[in-house]
């Protein structure tokens, strides 16, 4: 087997792994349990689940969605968690090989690669914890502060970690600009040094973060003074600022987009089918989960299209 290959099939692998616990996390974090320690349960009769009743995907299959013990039914939530984030994972193993073998002949290949991997790894993990809160949400109206925040935390130490990798005098900000572009592909520039290149990388991510919660909030405030209630949760805030600092500010902006879309026509069909008035709920979180997913897969892809139907 070619190394290329044996990679994908283990981050297949990996990948059902992690949504096996990813399934944990959504069954127990809503109700405030422990994700660690504490062997699974039969949601109907109690009993502890074998080891190998708790293979992912395959033993969901073999007991064709039901419980051993008491015969009943297992939601298809489960495989669907399982396969969904081994597709995740399969996807960005390619796409880190790919980037991790990366070559130039006019750049510096290392700083490239290792800022193309780092990039890989932030939409590797947002994608991740968008799929847990993506069904939380859907489930059970909440999104937990532990992925909320705790990604949040995660996409900055990241981006922290990138600055330290920038190109001598890449990302620098100055004054009275002038820029000569070099053989190398980064801009030399003359003139009084602003703020250094690290320090714009991060201070711009951070203003990205508050600025995403903010449009948020602006948004909750105003359909609050509308609608005379509240629309959303400060989880949907937290979980735009998570999108941001992990992806940056227009792929949040994005997100935002393509999440207020998506529920809205979810919520005329909805109420088109008599299953749902002006009052329902809505899992806006879910949606914004979707929005992100979109903006982590395609976002420069898309920006760039829309960018250029401006110019
Ligand atoms: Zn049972």
């Amino acid at each position: 087997m070619e190394l290329s290959t044996l990679i994908l099939v283990c981050s297949f692998v990996i990948g059902l792994l992690m949504g096996s616990f990813l399934n944990v996390c959504i069954a127990r974090l809503p109700k405030g349990e422990s994700v660690i320690g504490g062997r699974s349960r039969c949601l109907s009769c109690g009993k502890t689940v074998r080891w190998y009743d708790n293979i992912p995907l395959l033993s969901w299959m073999l007991l064709r969605a039901r419980c051993r013990d008491c015969k009943a039914a297992i939601s298809w939530r489960y495989p669907a968690v399982e396969l969904a984030t081994a597709l995740w994972f399969l996807r960005s193993a390619s796409i880190l090989w790919r980037d991790w073998n990366f070559t130039c002949d006019f750049c510096n290949p290392y700083q490239m690669q290792t800022s193309l991997v780092l990039q890989d790894l932030a939409v590797l993990m947002v994608g991740y914890l968008l799929i847990g809160l993506m069904v939380m949400d859907w489930q059970t109206h909440t999104l937990p502060d532990s992925f909320t925040i705790g990604g949040m935390v995660l996409g900055f130490v990241l981006i922290c970690v990138h600055a330290m990798y920038l190109a001598p005098g890449e990302g620098e900000i100055h004054l009275h600009r002038k820029v000569n572009l070099n053989s190398a592909g980064a801009g030399r520039s003359t003139g009084d040094l602003f703020i250094t290149g690290p320090e714009a990388v991060v201070l711009s991510r951070v203003a990205a973060i508050f600025g995403a919660m903010l449009l948020l909030l602006v948004f909750h405030w105003s359909y609050k003074a509308l609608r005379k209630r509240d629309g959303m949760g400060m989880g949907d805030v937290k979980l735009l600022g998570m999108i941001a600092a992990f992806l940056g500010w227009w792929p949040a902006v994005l997100a935002l987009f393509v999440g207020t879309i998506a529920a809205t026509v979810y919520a005329i069909f909805q109420m088109a089918r008599g299953k749902a008035d002006r009052l329902t709920e809505l899992p806006y979180g879910s949606f914004l989960a979707v929005g992100g997913m979109l903006a982590a897969m395609a976002g420069p892809m898309l920006i760039h299209w829309y960018a250029g139907l401006l110019r």
